[in-house]
């Protein structure tokens, strides 16, 4: 239905001929771009900070619907809604959380991760189950404040976490649990808030600056306190926060001067912190800095469709392939950095990063019913099974499986994943204005104008429909920019204001209609997306196949296998029931179809609303690994003497197996099934070790290594490396692993799963290993 509407739209718009619209002007002033200055209705920043161009609306102003609405109303059934039921740190018994004097378990960042989204949930849901029970928890936060200021666990004090003791005062669980607190003042205006966050922030300002965050994740994390620090400086004016803020600035690892940390969670969630303090400083070399954190990260890891990058806990050289994968708790931190900066600058390229995510990864990190999640989601992953995938994967372990019980960090802080999203919908601007941000089926109930409350109802499919209808309540006629983002993929976008059409400037992501709106006003939006082929020639020249916001993944059937668990918490292995190893074939169709309409959960392989028939050739060379994981994809195109095959894409989100980088059909060169993956003692991010060309460094008589380890044994009977030249080292050895031990070998046939090519470097020069064939 969705769709049908979307043509509707087209063709009413198409049949208006251009002169009549000349002459017939909307009366609205419709011009490109944000409305100027800062929306004095809802707090923003106050100076000297940087006006904010997009304002989050206070929690529960959104009410989503829709798909949209289901994903949430699911959370509140599924693991995140029950997590007491499912894990111990979010019990109340002996919780330090809970207790006046911090003392007791599980004080750490756990508890404050999951009500850091299930306030939210609650609040945007408007169900009181939800938000009794997370008050409870803010009344014993609120409760725990010392008379220095301080609040929380009192073994935060020493750093004593669940993964070790840090020795040292440990301001991150307080970084989290804040958020919950920040949620609360929203929903209630509680005057507690606030002079207690004083109070906490006046403790930190007098701490000494060596013992403000020293190391762990604090250090990596602390954009979050720059957060706070900034939203309760813009609610009460007192100017030493702005001190406290250059002070955490400080203290916080050096974002500003590079990636400061390669691990996953780390990179999502701080990534942002010089572009967070550009608000304070106006030096917008801060804002690049973290668009180059961004922009390097993705060129190294992140060649892939979902919007996230290779980090299957740390980013490591040589691993950026489409089979390594994403935490989810980087999911919901990337895209929470990703609205942070989508508000701080009004760049629409930060909602579309959002949404990249939103539609594509986030959805295939849980089990449609929200009842399970995994550790780690990949572009591509056609069997979620629970056996070590260590070293090809960074984690050892069970990874993958759907489990309530696992995934301690991610299980708790999915929560805000949805939450944050659904209530960023909509978000107040300049002029005292609204702008839909995201487009969803929704309700906002929001202050414009000068202070007048007015309701908009939004209807769409999107992101598998391209109509968006919205219809004005409001009790008069009132003056007010509305404003749409147009996504860069519409290449043609429509827009009328009661039926009639509006010029849209091309390429302008905003598009800002000043008019006095009345009851029953009507937007109309038509946002046709086309399909899209897009190469990457830094994985091999693989494909990936887009439909505007969506990335389209093979259609694969699942075979869920139960593991563990009982009634509703189950744990699962699924498998792949039909084949996956299939290349695109470039002569076959690729066309879009629809079914009617979009279901309640529209994130399923078999219920997907949109897909897309394409033709592939199977690569029978192509198979999963002992480890459960795919082959590393190899150079496109790629032989195969298989048929070609009717295929089915379906969006990535819908896909709990997938393959989306597909290797290409046709050319001459074969896929190697043994393909190892390649480690070396001097990799860097930059110069990862490559069987196609590797630079040793390290000092004159030092020794260096490579080395390929295969999935299965191979036998080794020539391993001959090629030197650039001039660039040879003093000497060279070939190991072989036998029994787990490094052996030199001696040149005869040698079966083994590892190789070791060992060089002692050369005085005043580098080694350069142009190839080193095993054979
Ligand atoms: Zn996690």
């Amino acid at each position: 239905m969705r769709g049908a509407l979307g043509c509707l739209v087209l063709l009413v718009c198409a049949a208006a001929p251009a002169r009549q619209r000349a002459a017939k002007p909307a009366p609205a002033e419709v011009r490109p771009g944000l409305p100027a200055g800062q929306n004095t209705l809802y707090p923003g920043n106050r100076e000297p900070l940087l006006p904010l161009p997009l304002v989050k609306l206070p929690v529960g102003a959104v009410r989503p619907e829709g798909w949209l609405g289901e994903q949430l109303r699911r959370m509140a059934q599924g693991f995140t809604g029950r997590l007491p039921e499912l894990s111990q740190y979010c019990r109340r018994e002996g919780n330090a959380w809970l207790d006046p004097q911090g003392h007791g378990r599980f004080g750490w960042e756990e508890l404050p991760y999951w009500l850091k989204g299930y306030i939210n949930l609650g609040y945007v849901l408007g169900d009181s189950r939800i938000i009794g029970e997370s008050r409870q928890w803010v009344e014993a936060v609120l409760r725990s404040q010392r008379g220095d200021g301080y609040f929380g666990p009192a073994a935060n004090l020493v750093g004593e976490h669940t993964l070790g003791r840090l020795e040292a005062l440990d301001l991150w669980p307080n970084m989290v649990m804040i958020y919950v607190l920040r949620t609360h003042y929203e929903a209630t205006g509680d005057e507690r808030v606030l002079p207690f966050l004083l109070r906490y922030f006046r403790w930190f300002h007098s701490q000494p600056l060596d013992q403000l965050l020293p190391a762990s994740w604090q250090k990596f994390r602390g954009g979050d306190n720059l957060d706070h620090i900034y939203w309760l400086y813009s609610r009460t004016g007192e100017k030493w926060l702005l001190d406290a803020a250059r002070v955490n600035h400080e203290r916080t690892a050096d974002w500003a001067g590079g990636i400061a940390s390669w691990h996953g969670v780390n990179f999502g969630q701080c990534f942002r912190e010089p572009g967070q303090y550009y608000q304070q400083t106006r030096d917008v070399r801060y804002l690049q800095a973290s668009e180059r954190n961004y922009e390097t990260m993705m060129r190294l890891y992140g060649n892939g469709p979902g919007g996230g990058f290779a980090a299957d806990e740390n980013a490591r050289p040589g691993f950026r392939g489409p089979r390594q994968g994403t935490e989810t708790c980087t999911w919901v931190e990337l895209m929470f950095s990703h609205e942070m900066l989508l508000g701080i600058t009004g760049d629409a390229k930060w909602a579309e990063r959002t949404e990249e995510i939103a539609f594509n990864s986030l959805p295939a990190s849980m089990t449609a019913d929200l009842r399970g999640l995994h550790y780690l989601t990949a572009p591509n992953q056609p069997q979620l099974d629970r056996q070590n995938k260590a070293p090809a994967i960074d984690n050892s372990g069970d990874m993958y499986s759907y489990n309530p019980y696992g995934y301690r960090c991610c299980q708790h802080n999915a929560a805000m994943g949805w939450p944050y999203y659904a209530e960023r919908q909509w978000m107040a601007t300049g002029g005292n204005g609204l702008a839909a941000v995201f487009y969803s089926a929704n309700t906002v109930q929001a202050r414009v104008g000068s202070g007048e409350q007015v309701k908009i109802r939004e209807t769409t499919g999107y992101p598998f429909g391209d109509a968006v209808k919205m219809t004005v309540e409001t009790k008069k006629p009132v003056r007010f920019p509305l404003v749409l983002r147009i996504p860069s993929w519409a290449k043609k976008p429509r827009a009328t204001v009661n039926g009639r059409e509006l010029a849209v400037p091309a390429g302008a992501p905003w598009l800002t209609i000043e008019r006095a709106w009345a009851q029953g006003d009507t937007v109309e939006l038509s946002l046709p997306a086309e399909i899209e082929v897009r190469r990457w020639p830094q994985q091999k020249n693989a494909a990936s196949v887009h439909y505007g916001p969506l990335a389209f993944s093979l259609r694969i059937a699942e075979r869920w296998q139960a593991w563990g668990g009982e009634g509703d918490w189950r744990q699962y292995e699924v498998f792949p029931a039909t084949p996956w190893n299939f290349a695109l074939d470039p002569d076959g169709p690729l066309e879009i179809q629809r079914a009617g309409s979009v279901p309640p959960q529209p994130f399923t392989w078999n219920a997907a609303p949109l897909w897309i028939r394409a033709r592939g050739r199977r690569v029978p060379e192509w198979r999963l690994e002992p480890n459960g994981l795919p082959g590393e994809i190899q150079t496109s195109p790629v032989k195969t003497d298989r048929p070609a095959e009717d295929i089915e894409l379906i969006p990535m989100g819908a896909a709990r197996l997938r393959i989306t980088m597909f290797p290409v059909a046709g050319g001459e060169t074969r896929w190697e099934p043994n393909t190892p993956i390649v480690l070396a003692s001097h990799a860097t991010h930059e110069d990862p070790p490559d069987r196609e060309g590797f630079r040793f460094g390290g000092a004159r008589g030092t020794k260096a290594w490579i080395e390929y380890r295969y999935p299965w044994p191979k036998t080794v009977r020539r391993a001959e490396p090629v030197w650039g030249e001039g660039n040879a080292p003093q000497s060279w050895r070939v190991l072989v692993e036998s029994g787990g031990a490094w052996k030199p070998w001696d040149g005869a046939p040698a079966e083994t799963q590892a190789v070791r090519l060992e060089v002692e470097m050369a005085p005043r020069r580098s080694v350069e290993l142009k190839k080193w064939s095993v054979e």
